[in-house]
């Protein structure tokens, strides 16, 4: 996969306005979207809102991906947004399909179930490889840093200092907004398929984890907090790595991506909170962002001023009864 190959016929030429603030030193780093050409108008504002709340003022590029030809109407609109530079991708067929070692009977089996308990995508093969693509691929190789950014979701606030940046600068690897409950339904055998990956491969366990935000009683269950990875800011060399890649592999291998429905938001989550120290784990206080009902609004008065934001703090989702932002806060804390 080239992205480069991709580019759109009627792309905008490389030519930057003269008021921008190009001249700062940028780091490696891309938005990525995962679209579908349906998805037009949520892209388009998503990506407006990064602009005018960041990136007009830094020029990062984009990589839009899709299973997909991209339609030309999608690209010339979406081109129309801003100066960056910006690549539509085609996600190669092998990154997007049930593997063969997935026995289809018994896949197609648990959608039924899942549909039937009104489980929420329960019944979807796309959503599922949907979730195994976002785990698993290596993609974007060009790039070290990226910013997952989702259709219809909101930026609330000015963001003045670059957060790829920070993250480079303070050697963070995984970057997160909200944190969030998995439903139980769809990840019955996660844990015990991590538990045994853990047996396996004991040298992958950071010094300094963050097991304790996973898990309460020191890994014997998994208390199903997540980072919600539809917001996502982290370094692609830790999904390339052989820890991540070694338990990639033995999830996927496992089957429970299409013979139940995990998430790409726990795999990340578990992943960056076993084999990661917890200090190269950032929460985002600063942007303000929304994805479906749920916002992270910046609660100290001064962060929310500063940014300009347009979020209620009190409509905040960080202290929710859904929320495990409260016990991200303790573990921190507990760690002292
Ligand atoms: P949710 O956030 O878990 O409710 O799931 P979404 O429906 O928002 O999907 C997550 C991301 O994957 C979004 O960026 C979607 O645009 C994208 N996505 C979901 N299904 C497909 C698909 O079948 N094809 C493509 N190209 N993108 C998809
Ligand atoms: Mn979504």
């Amino acid at each position: 996969f080239n992205p480069a190959h991709n580019e759109p016929d009627d792309s905008p030429p490389a030519v930057f306005p003269s008021n921008n603030a190009y001249n700062q030193s940028l780091a490696n780093a891309t938005f990525v979207m995962l679209v579908r050409n349906s998805d037009l108008d949520g892209t388009i504002s998503s990506i407006r809102a990064l602009e005018d709340r960041f990136n007009s003022k830094f020029g990062y590029p984009y990589v839009l991906l899709n299973d997909e030809p991209f339609t030309t109407e999608f690209k010339r609109r979406v081109s129309a947004l801003t100066f960056s530079k910006m690549k539509f991708g085609l996600i190669p067929k092998e990154h997007w399909s049930q593997p063969d070692w997935i026995n289809e009977e018994k896949a197609s089996e648990a959608r039924k179930q899942m549909q039937a308990a009104n489980v929420k995508y329960g019944g979807s093969v796309a959503y599922r490889s949907m979730c195994r693509f976002n785990s698993g691929h290596k993609l974007l190789q060009q790039y070290k840093w990226y910013w997952r950014v989702e259709p219809n979701v909101k930026f609330y606030c000015n963001i003045d200092n670059d957060p790829f940046k920070y993250m480079e600068e303070n050697n963070k690897v995984y970057g997160f907004t909200i944190a969030v409950y998995e439903i139980p339904a769809t990840i019955r055998s996660l844990w015990p398929a991590v538990t045994d990956f853990i047996k396996e491969h004991p040298e992958y366990i950071a010094d300094d984890n963050a097991m304790g935000f996973i898990s309460d009683n020191n890994g014997l269950t998994y208390n199903r907090c997540h980072f919600w990875s539809n917001f996502e800011i982290a370094d692609m060399d830790f999904w390339r790595g052989p820890a991540y890649s070694a338990f990639f592999d033995h999830l996927d291998l496992h089957g429970g991506f299409y013979y139940e429905r995990w998430g790409d938001a726990p795999v990340h989550s578990i992943a960056a909170s076993l084999f990661l120290k917890a200090d190269q784990i950032h929460f985002f206080q600063e942007i303000g962002y929304q994805h479906d009902d749920w916002a992270h609004c910046p609660l100290p008065n001064d962060i929310w001023e500063k940014g300009q934001c347009a979020c209620s703090q009190r409509g905040s989702f960080d202290y929710d009864v859904s929320s495990c932002k409260p016990r991200w806060d303790s573990f921190i804390r507990s760690r002292g």
